[in-house]
């Protein structure tokens, strides 16, 4: 079968769909918007035009077609890219009969874990499996779960694996780096890391292998092991499930997260398909920033003594950074999400999802814990009770950034503390008040003495935005600039297709005065007089060696996602026309004047006529 050409793949992976599968897109008018991938972001910026087929940030001025997204996203080249989209849509694409280039260390390792993925999963229905299935099914996961997630098992082997890869021609330098093997001391071969374990594959949110996870069955004392970090496996970044359950996510506009993938695995069984898991880290910036493209509503269900715990009752700041809200699911009886739901059923789950508390109040509870024995045991008098708990309460309100909310705070404990009691709320209210004041000057101040100024992280102006000619003083570049914005609109409006390059006569692509411009502008009459079809794709040819700059493409995406609804007024492109042509005349008066400047300077005689002329062109 022969391979499918750039513009085949291009047709069967609708820009929409693959950008879909990153970004949460919603439709507004004509176009589609999201959160951009590209930057940190919390109003979307990020545009998609279904028609023209391309995409473009206005914040970060990234853009270009289905195969910049990819690129750019997954970090591949141009013939992975487009491997990658043809297999998406079930073509073949032969990277070698176009570009004889080695396929990367990293695809080797994604092709390492494929086949072991194989091994593990395949195996169970094999003699030297059937002890890992029982086991599977010993714990309640059911048929569906176990291939969608594609379970396995490694054998009590020391070789098994091995000697499947090398039959399927895998090094052994890849295999050790994929974590599958491990080279013997005595340097007489490898044998296999995962032995005698249920084998959990950890998949990208493309759905590829990146790692395993594997479950010791026999007595090693690792009940745990995960693949090794590498160049396609960071435990940092990977959010487990999210393959399968992003959709949901999106569609319940919560994610429930919890610490381990037999967690994770168990929950989708039981119905909470929107959940994901950590790999047993703290929730890190790069899952913050994955999972704000679905949803900003969190229910963490972690281990209540973990580290991670520990850690996501540090990271407050963080959530509010990213505008999360984040509801703390406290499981009963230092039971995990496995056990829970496995079993006391879905129902006990849905309680503690529902009953779920917001960090703060979390960290509250958790704060003034000692004190409430404390008393229970007359050990503290009523005043006593309630100052500590203040007191304890302090630093956790103050971290907060919204008065209303610390306010708000200050009077529910308040009322928590001491109701039925009124005078004594509203005596424990101003108490809280002004502890959390005291509090936030004092960390002002020491903020103020230890501080470093901070570094502007502005992105660079692209091109898009640098004004044409920024060399000139600030009112002439503030004029370029509108010239430039005009010559944009004309060429978005004819890019789009709304209007016909010849209609813009006198305006010649070589008036345009941006430099890019005037190159996109070119480009189009070029094709229209030739007849030939407006295909920027092909144009910007970014698998050729004829590739347009990055600067000229992100202009391109820009023109095809740009608005042309200034087009409904009427006399808007001949203003827009005559806007370029006045820059020009005006130019050119200033030209003569200098010049016949010149000339009187230089001791000529100058027709007063002709002075005349220059200084009112227009009468
Ligand atoms: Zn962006």
């Amino acid at each position: 079968m022969a391979g499918a050409t750039i513009d085949e793949i291009r047709e069967r992976n609708d820009v929409v769909d693959v950008v879909g599968g990153y970004v949460n897109l919603t439709k507004a008018g004509a176009r589609l918007r999201g959160l951009c991938p590209f930057h940190q972001e919390k109003t979307p910026s990020f545009m998609v035009n279904p028609e023209k087929q391309f995409w473009h940030c206005f914040g970060c001025h990234e853009g270009g077609d289905v195969f910049t997204f990819v690129m750019k996203m997954e970090k591949m080249s141009f013939p992975e890219a487009a491997e990658h989209l043809a297999s998406r849509a079930g073509l073949t694409f032969s990277r070698s009969q176009r570009t004889p280039q080695e396929e990367t260390r990293r695809q080797k390792i994604l092709r390492a874990n494929i086949e072991a993925e194989r091994f593990f999963h395949s195996i169970l229905n094999d003699t030297r499996g059937s002890h890992g299935l029982t086991k599977w099914q010993e714990r309640g996961v059911d048929e569906g779960i176990l291939q969608q997630y594609r379970l396995g098992y490694a054998p009590d082997s020391w070789d098994s694996l091995w000697t499947y890869l090398q039959r399927h021609k895998t090094s052994a330098d890849i295999a050790e780096a994929a974590g599958l093997i491990r080279r013997r001391n005595d340097g007489t071969g490898h044998y296999d890391y995962f032995r005698n374990r249920l084998i959990v594959p950890i998949r990208d949110v493309q759905g590829r292998v990146i790692g395993f996870g594997g479950r010791a069955l026999g007595d090693d004392p690792a009940k745990y092991i995960n693949s090794p970090e590498n160049e396609v496996f960071s435990k940092r970044a990977v959010l487990f499930g999210l393959d399968l359950t992003s959709r949901a996510i999106s569609e319940a506009d919560a994610a429930i997260v919890v610490e381990g993938y037999m967690d994770q695995i168990a929950l989708h069984q039981y119905g909470f398909v929107n959940s994901v898991a950590t790999m047993g880290t703290a929730i890190t910036p790069e899952h913050l920033s994955r999972l704000v493209r679905y949803t900003r509503n969190l229910y963490i269900a972690y281990d209540a003594d973990s580290a991670g715990m520990n850690a996501i009752l540090r990271s407050a700041g963080l959530f509010e950074e990213q505008e999360m809200s984040v509801r703390i699911v406290e499981i009963p009886d230092g039971l995990d999400p496995d056990d829970l739901v496995r079993k006391r059923g879905a129902e006990s789950m849905r309680q503690a999802v529902d009953s779920a508390v917001s960090l703060v109040d979390y960290r509250i509870r958790q704060a003034i814990r000692q004190f409430s024995e404390n008393k229970s045991a007359g050990r503290l008098s009523e005043d006593e009770y309630t100052a500590q708990m203040i007191l304890s309460a302090v630093p956790i309100i103050a971290e907060i950034v919204s008065p209303v909310q610390r306010e708000a705070l200050a009077v529910k404990l308040a009322q928590e503390w001491c109701s039925p009691d009124l005078q004594r709320v509203t005596r424990a209210a101003e108490a809280i008040r002004r502890e959390v004041d005291m509090h936030r000057r004092r960390r002002t101040r020491s903020e103020h003495a230890g501080s470093t100024p901070h570094s502007s992280r502005r992105p660079q102006p692209t091109a898009a935005q640098r004004p044409a000619s920024s060399s000139e003083s600030p009112t002439i570049s503030m004029k370029v600039r509108g010239i430039v914005r005009a010559e944009r609109d004309l060429l978005a409006a004819m890019l789009q297709r709304d209007i016909l390059p010849d209609l813009l006569e006198p305006l010649r692509p070589e008036k345009f005065i941006d430099p890019q411009d005037r190159e996109i502008a070119g480009w189009l009459t070029r094709q229209v007089s030739a007849g030939g079809e407006i295909s920027v794709e092909q144009w910007l040819g970014q698998d050729t060696e004829s590739a347009k700059s990055d600067d000229l493409r992100k202009l391109v995406s820009e023109l095809l996602v740009q608005e042309t609804s200034f087009l409904k007024n009427e006399g808007a492109v001949d203003d827009r026309v005559r806007k370029i042509l006045d820059y020009w005349k005006k130019k050119e008066t200033r030209e003569k004047i200098e010049n016949l400047a010149k000339r009187i300077d230089a001791g000529e005689t100058v027709d007063s006529e002709e002075w005349n002329r220059l200084q009112f062109p227009c009468t």
